[in-house]
């Protein structure tokens, strides 16, 4: 009930303006009589409790003027928080529909409606409010952001694509990012149909909206590596791990089947020894092993996971190292396979992936987290359990 006094704040005031002023001619005492009439009913109701009743009323016969549309404003707001959203969208309608008001409240009347609609649900709605906002200064990248959650929340990927003129004018990182994932989305689909031609220009749509998208080079190189272009798909693994080393873990075994099929598995161990050395991750070191066994046998390679499990010990290397004592021939065989297969069961358990936003973890890799909906937060867990 209290939130409503915000409307009746300035009601009173001007009430109280009009009694003190004992010189007001008969013009102004008519209005004083009309607006302690309004005044009163609008308290009745309230203490009657009836609360959407005082909200009607008192929208309706009130007038909003410039120095009203603040408290109109916040009261909307307090109920929105309150979660009472069709009581804020009553406000917000109301306020969206007074013509004489200054441009800039107008717009954010229109705002604060389009979130009521998407917080209702009704996208529709919510839509075309934002839409309605794209020419104003204030508002126009706030709107952009909703409408791209809108078309998120829908799938739409076509129409937030139609959007990217006005993002590429507004220079938002976070923007252009969302809007790269929209065409990657386009990309999978027609990766799926088997258009190469298609899924190509779309990934260089999204690379030329954001040079860093992980997700545009992975989907690259898999199109190059189905198509056996080897020389290309390594390109593409090595500008993954440039633009953001925490999902390079992912593509290491990809990666090392490109190099392998154009004969270059020396290159490829350099390239592991170098991401091993500035990232110490369990995956590289597992890789970088094969070399160090390759070529200096099985004692050395042993000895490097030894210091190297010392130095920064994981699961995944524990469970490697075992897989490499089960590999010599004086070694209890079935006891290292016993504990072998409680750490994978241990290992299966846990969550391989982790958001880096929200701390939503998921055994599932996904580009577009399921709790906060931030696109590629969802990377390998780091630590003892993870990387
Ligand atoms: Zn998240």
């Amino acid at each position: 009930m209290l939130e409503l006094l915000f409307l009746l704040l300035p009601v009173a005031m001007g009430y109280g303006w009009f009694m003190g002023r004992n010189s007001v001619k008969q013009r102004d005492h008519s209005a004083k009589q009309d607006l302690s009439i309004k005044y009163s009913t609008g308290i009745n109701y309230l203490l009657s409790n009836q609360q959407d009743k005082a909200i009607e009323y008192l929208l309706e016969t009130l007038t909003v003027e410039d120095d009203t549309v603040e408290a109109h404003f916040a009261m909307a707001n307090l109920f929105r928080k309150r979660g009472e959203l069709d009581r804020a969208l009553k406000v917000h309608e109301h306020l969206v529909r007074q013509k004489h008001l200054p441009t800039k409240a107008k717009q954010q009347a229109a705002f604060e409606l389009g979130k009521d609609f998407l917080t209702a649900g009704l996208y529709d709605r919510a839509e075309s409010m934002f839409h309605t906002l794209m020419k104003s200064k204030v508002f126009a990248q706030r709107s952009l952001t909703y409408l791209l959650q809108i078309y998120q929340s829908t799938k739409d990927w076509q129409h937030g694509i139609e959007l990217k003129k006005a993002i590429v004018k507004s220079k938002d990182k976070k923007l252009l990012h969302t809007l790269a994932n929209f065409y990657c989305e386009l990309a999978t689909i027609a990766l799926e149909k088997d258009q190469f031609i298609e899924v190509l220009e779309l990934l260089e749509s999204a690379l030329r909206c954001d040079p860093n998208s992980c997700r545009a080079n992975w989907l690259m190189a898999e199109i190059y590596e189905n198509h056996q272009q080897y020389n290309e798909a390594c390109q593409c693994y090595k500008d993954i791990y440039t633009q953001d080393n925490e999902f390079f873990p992912d593509v290491i075994d990809k990666m090392a089947n490109c190099y392998h099929q154009l004969d270059a598995d020396d290159e490829f161990y350099c390239f592991i020894k170098k991401v091993y050395d500035e990232t110490g991750g369990s995956s590289a070191l597992i890789k970088y092993l094969s070399l160090i066994e390759h070529k200096h046998g099985h004692v050395k390679a042993q000895e490097f996971m030894l210091s190297a499990l010392k130095r920064r010990p994981t699961i995944q290397g524990f469970k490697h190292f075992i897989k490499m004592q089960m590999n010599q021939p004086e070694q209890d065989h079935e006891n290292l396979a016993m504990i072998k297969e409680l750490v994978s069961a241990y290992l299966n358990i846990k969550q391989r992936y982790n958001c880096r936003n929200c701390g939503f973890n998921s055994s599932t890799h996904y580009w577009s987290c399921p709790s906060c909906h931030d696109w590629e937060t969802l990377k390998p867990v780091r630590g003892l359990e993870g990387e």
